[in-house]
């Protein structure tokens, strides 16, 4: 049997199905990954400009880069693989997407039931109180809110604490899942990548969908070795109605 079929086959029994997916997801769709060769990172840390303390440093170094992403982000559109996690929400009793993404691209492709434990591109928040501003526009090198704070993209950075709701929504669902596919992440990103472990100790079929073996490998029921649009694309053929 090969491993599509017997993929296809967990998901035929299956009520309750959960996908995790991460940066490796929007590949196929031109959005760079972190770590892969030609990552945007590739010429600096992380930390640098992903966190508190870069930003405190240097807001227009790093409001600079989140502009380009941002602006990255109307060029794009959401891949077959997208749709197809999409389509699954009538398919199956219950099936959620927990992503690292901040892309957005599930939503746009029509996911429903999206858990962002990374936050969101498109959301611009001010440092000080409540306001927050969704949408791609423009708002210049150096935002501020009305209250006069500086304002921050709406992501969750290093050293951050993810949205404690989203966080336990996403291990609740983990717990319940069934199958859990994990699409496109290294695997070495916390507590992201314990929302893949709680699934496993939950029971679920745990499956991995990536060209390379994560850090999840190891405890992968099945891993498929390709590519997240091949992959999803060949599976939904295989799941039927
Ligand atoms: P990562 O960059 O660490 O790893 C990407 C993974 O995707 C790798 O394991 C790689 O082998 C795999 N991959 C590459 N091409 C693929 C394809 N076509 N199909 C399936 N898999 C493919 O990403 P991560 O694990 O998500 O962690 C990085 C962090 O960076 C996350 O916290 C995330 O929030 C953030 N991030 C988000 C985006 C985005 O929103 N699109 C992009 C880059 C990074
Ligand atoms: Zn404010």
């Amino acid at each position: 049997m090969s491993d599509i079929v017997q993929v296809a086959e967990m998901l035929r029994g299956a009520g309750r199905v959960v996908a995790l997916t991460g940066a490796g997801m929007s590949a196929e769709a031109g959005v760079p990954t972190f770590r892969d060769g030609g990552g945007v990172w590739k010429n600096f840390r992380p930390e640098e400009l992903a966190s508190p303390e870069g930003f405190a440093r240097d807001p227009l170094r790093v409001w600079a880069w989140y502009r380009e992403r941002r602006a990255g982000l109307a060029r794009i559109e959401p891949h077959e693989g997208h749709r197809v996690l999409a389509r699954w929400e009538a398919r199956f009793e219950s099936m959620a997407v927990v992503t690292q993404n901040v892309d957005g691209l599930h939503h746009r492709a029509g996911s429903q039931r999206v858990f962002e434990l990374h936050g969101r591109l498109d959301e611009t928040r001010c440092v000080a109180c409540e306001c927050r501003i969704v949408g791609l526009d423009d708002l210049g090198p150096d935002p501020r809110c009305a209250c006069g704070a500086r304002m921050r993209p709406g992501v969750v950075w290093f050293g951050e604490l993810l949205p404690v709701d989203t966080l336990e929504a996403g291990m609740e669902l983990a717990r319940q899942a069934d199958v859990c596919l994990v699409i496109g992440t290294s695997g070495v990103v916390y507590p992201a990548a314990s929302v893949a472990e709680v699934a496993k100790q939950g029971g679920a079929a745990f499956v991995e969908i990536n060209p390379q073996p994560g850090a999840l490998a190891s405890i992968a029921d099945v891993c498929l070795r390709g590519g997240a649009v091949e992959m999803l694309t060949k599976l939904d053929d295989a799941v039927g109605r």
